[in-house]
């Protein structure tokens, strides 16, 4: 096994100390609001401003084991001038500003590590405009990826982004988010075409036109795709669509070993089959979805697939999927054939996170997610289960894994610290590995604080030109401070 020394080793030891850091000692130095921006906030606000401890404590944590972090004020928003003149005012006195959509984040990201107003933007859920000619709407940043294609039902169109979560449109974009449908359609990184955003200092830009594609200038649409917060609040998104598929089939196949579900990953890739979905699940996982979804999976690793396209074109991707697989022994598909069980098995691989969680009552879910070269999968996937096979936290690992993107949810007994630190040395030498691999330390989740100092090994130099571009657009660092880049 390679990553007992060298550069992995290395990498190891100094991501071992940082991590415990970025865990226990993030709280920034946090001052108390200030009463005359409360006042203002309340006057302009009145009862969307709250200051109540349990809607604060509710909005700074997220779905995962980091230590939450309340802000001191909660602002519902309603439209983009509101966020401008939250975002004013709170310029006006250095007052951190934190954006939140439904807050399922993973990586801490909506901690307020310096207190401050956290701008909630559920109650922003104004579908505004469908284009069905252009294949494109523009949506407020609060709509989730579920209220958008019920809205879309009766168009014919869909919007495939699907992280397991129904999260806002605005949180996706922030995040960078991607899903099952990414190997097809790609990210938000594909998948948004323009942004409104309120700046650090209230003002108020589009991103882009409409147009399919530009040439005019800097690409700030992928700039703030990703920013998590940390540039200004995204209060409008334009987004693709697609047709609905004239014919879709999705399948379930188990492989007698891991090794050989990955190569059939690879090869299906390699062979340019434009699959629509291609999911792995190991065997911890499986037993967690059936326990969790009363599902009869056989426990084995296995691969969760959809096809789209026309009829044709579905039966050929088919052929050519079965033949890979049978090769890797995988030669028991079962169909799901009508909407509701298809859709059941997807509900199942979105609900995979809970179900792991339910495997040991109590624990809280420590997700990480590394994404490497297709090329590189199997060795890496290998290399990790390897790491597991040795250590007493359980563990289980589903993944994108048509995109190279896999993740491990470790239910660790949040009291432990021998636990927290088990879970951080094998999390680090995962993303050490993917690194390694020229992957990155996260295909889709991000950076939050949980992921801050990996940063720094994936990009080097490169996150000197992050900082710089935060400083230029948020001076006083009060957009969602202590998340993505140290300043
Ligand atoms: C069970 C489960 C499964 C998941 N599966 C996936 C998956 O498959 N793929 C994936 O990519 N992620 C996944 N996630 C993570 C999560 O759903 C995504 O990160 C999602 O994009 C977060 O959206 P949100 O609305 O909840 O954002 P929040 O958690 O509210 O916020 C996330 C970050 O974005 C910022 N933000 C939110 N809204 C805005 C805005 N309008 N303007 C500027 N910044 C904003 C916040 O400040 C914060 O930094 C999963 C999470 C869970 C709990």
């Amino acid at each position: 096994m390679r990553c007992a020394g060298g550069r992995l080793g290395v990498m190891l030891a100094s991501h071992f100390s940082i991590i415990r850091q970025s865990m226990t000692a993030t709280v920034l130095q946090h001052s108390p609001l200030n009463p005359a921006l409360l006042a203002a906030l309340r006057q302009r606000l009145g009862d969307r401003l709250s200051t109540s401890a349990a809607v604060c404590e509710q909005h700074g944590k997220d779905e995962s084991y980091h230590t939450p972090h309340a802000p001191d004020a909660v602002a519902f928003a309603h439209t983009t001038d509101e966020v401008s003149a939250i975002v004013s005012l709170c310029a006006e006195h250095k007052t951190p500003v934190i954006a939140f959509g439904t807050g399922t984040s993973l990586e801490g990201h909506v901690a307020a590590l310096k207190g401050g107003v956290c701008i909630d933007l559920s109650q922003m859920n104004r579908v505004l405009r469908v284009g069905a000619e252009d294949l494109d709407a523009t949506v407020e940043a609060g709509v989730t990826r579920k209220q958008l294609n019920e809205y879309l039902r009766d168009t014919g169109l869909f919007f495939p982004i699907d992280p397991g979560a129904d999260a806002s449109l605005g949180g996706m974009a922030a995040t960078r988010a991607s899903g099952t449908n990414a190997v097809r359609y790609g990210t938000m990184r594909e998948n948004v075409l323009s942004l409104t955003v309120v700046l650090a200092d209230g003002r108020v830009i589009r991103t882009a036109s409409r147009a399919r594609k530009s040439a005019a200038g800097y690409d700030l649409t992928r700039l703030f795709v990703g920013s998590e917060g940390t540039l200004g609040i995204i209060t409008e998104v334009t987004v693709r669509l697609y047709g609905i598929p004239e014919a879709i089939s999705a399948a379930v196949c188990a492989f007698p070993t891991i090794g050989a579900a990955v190569d059939s990953v690879i090869l299906t890739i390699q062979s340019g089959v434009p699959v629509a979905r291609i999911e792995l699940l190991d065997e911890a996982q499986i037993d967690a979805i059936n326990k969790y979804s009363k599902l009869d999976h056989r426990i084995a690793p296995t691969l969760f697939f959809e096809f789209h396209g026309t009829a044709a074109g579905v039966a050929e991707q088919v052929e050519t999927v079965k033949a890979i697989a049978a090769e890797q022994g995988g030669d028991d598909f079962r169909w799901a054939t009508t909407p509701e069980s298809r859709s059941k098995l997807w509900q199942a691989r979105h609900d995979a996170y809970y179900a792991a969680l339910a495997l040991r009552p109590g624990s809280k879910g420590w997700p990480t997610d590394v994404c490497v070269p297709i090329s590189r999968l199997a060795e890496c996937i290998a290399e990790t289960k390897r790491d597991l096979a040795q250590s007493s936290i359980p563990s289980a690992l589903a993944g994108h894994v048509g995109d190279g993107n896999f993740h491990l949810i470790f239910m660790i007994d949040p009291q432990s610290p021998k636990e927290i630190a088990e879970a951080s040395r094998l999390n680090d030498r995962m993303v050490a590995r993917a690194l390694q691999m020229e992957g990155t330390c996260t295909g889709e989740h991000g950076i939050g604080y949980g992921k801050i100092d990996f940063l720094v090994d994936e990009h080097g130099e490169a996150v000197s030109v992050m900082r710089s571009i935060k400083r230029a657009l948020d001076p006083d660092d009060i957009m969602n401070p202590g998340k993505i880049v140290r300043l």
